[in-house]
């Protein structure tokens, strides 16, 4: 299809041009999460004509994905595909012209390097803040722009990164939110608010990859759809005493501390054994006398009362119907390995 038309209305547009439009179509951007907000971006972008997107989510389709997540469908679902799987799929019905990576993988200190590299702008749609963290030591140690955003229940946060420019999330948030943090398991979400959010970051992208840079939002913006409150908080300059674009300390980044083992909300536990690549096949065999076992190309699950084991062919295990780490870990041990 000539770009011309797919594109036209889009060209029409001042602030991109065609000369946007050629430098959309050449732009390489990672989106870190395929939930709401990563489905809402990647269908976005992938539209916009964004040539090279990487999209890198851990997680697999759930029926309790298909009220927010606009990428999936039930089939999907039927299937435990993997999000970044089928994201990757869904984009390649309404635009087969671009480069579309699929990583099914969770964003760790030792893969962040390999994963990242080569993408000229990263965009948040985590759930957590731990990969925002590991993110923002990257692309400040790296002078990358990356834009956070979240949303939960009927409120939205963003915040655009320019690193030696502006404020990035250490000069805002010194510490991650300790206690009880709301996430979209126990407060809900508005479907309508995540992509609220999404199109807000998709926008502030557009413009940084046509080189808009002057019409980049500077603040920290955060609102509640269902109150109308709105805010902004400046964040055009980065915090004088800021440890991580000040001092460049990056202990996310050199994976200080990090356990193998996280809890990842929704009654599941995550071991993150990534050197354990597990031949299907075998382990259909292996499992089948303990409980029911499925599986397809991407992700193998089992069944054993009351627990849900997904396993990836990387050795990484989602396990569900627990939130304790010592019951999953024995779990992994007695049925995949020590
Ligand atoms: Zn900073």
């Amino acid at each position: 299809m000539p770009i011309e038309d797919r594109y036209s209305r889009q060209v029409l547009f001042p602030g991109v041009g065609a000369e946007g439009q050629r430098r959309l179509l050449s732009s390489r951007v990672a989106i870190v999460g395929c939930g709401a907000t990563g489905s809402a971006l990647a269908a976005l972008l992938a539209r916009a004509g964004v040539g090279h997107l990487t999209i890198l989510d851990r997680d697999y389709v759930e029926p309790s994905n298909l009220q927010r997540q606009s990428l999936f469908d039930e089939a999907d679902a039927a299937e435990s595909l993997p999000k970044a799987i089928a994201a990757r799929r869904k984009i390649a019905t309404f635009n087969s012209e671009l480069e579309v990576r699929a990583e099914v993988a969770d964003l760790r200190p030792e893969n962040i390097e390999e994963l990242l590299d080569g993408s000229q702008l990263v965009l948040d749609a985590t759930d957590n803040f731990e990969t925002r963290y590991l993110v923002n030591d990257y692309c400040v140690k790296h002078a990358r722009p990356w834009i956070y955003a979240a949303a939960v229940a009927s409120y939205g946060v963003t915040l655009n990164i320019l690193p030696g420019e502006t404020a990035c999330l250490s000069c805002i948030f010194p510490a991650a939110p300790q206690g009880t943090v709301e996430t979209c398991d126990t407060s809900g979400i508005l479907n309508s608010v995540v992509n609220q959010v999404a199109s807000i970051e998709a926008t502030e992208c557009i413009k940084l990859l046509v080189g808009a840079r002057d019409r980049v939002r500077r603040t920290l913006l955060s609102f509640d759809a269902w109150s109308n409150e709105h805010s902004e908080i400046a964040a055009a300059r980065p915090r004088p005493d800021c440890p991580t674009c000040g001092a460049r300390q990056f202990p996310y980044l050199a994976g200080e501390g990090r356990p193998h083992i996280t809890l990842c909300g929704r009654d599941s536990v995550q071991i993150h054994e990534r050197r354990r690549p597990i031949d299907f096949g075998e382990m259909n065999s292996r499992l089948a006398p303990h409980g029911v076992v499925k599986h397809n190309q991407f992700v193998l699950k089992f069944w054993h009362e009351p627990y849900e084991m997904t396993l990836f062919p990387d050795g990484r295990a989602i396990i569900k119907g627990t939130t304790d780490v010592a019951v999953a870990r024995s779990l992994y041990a007695r049925y995949v390995g020590s």
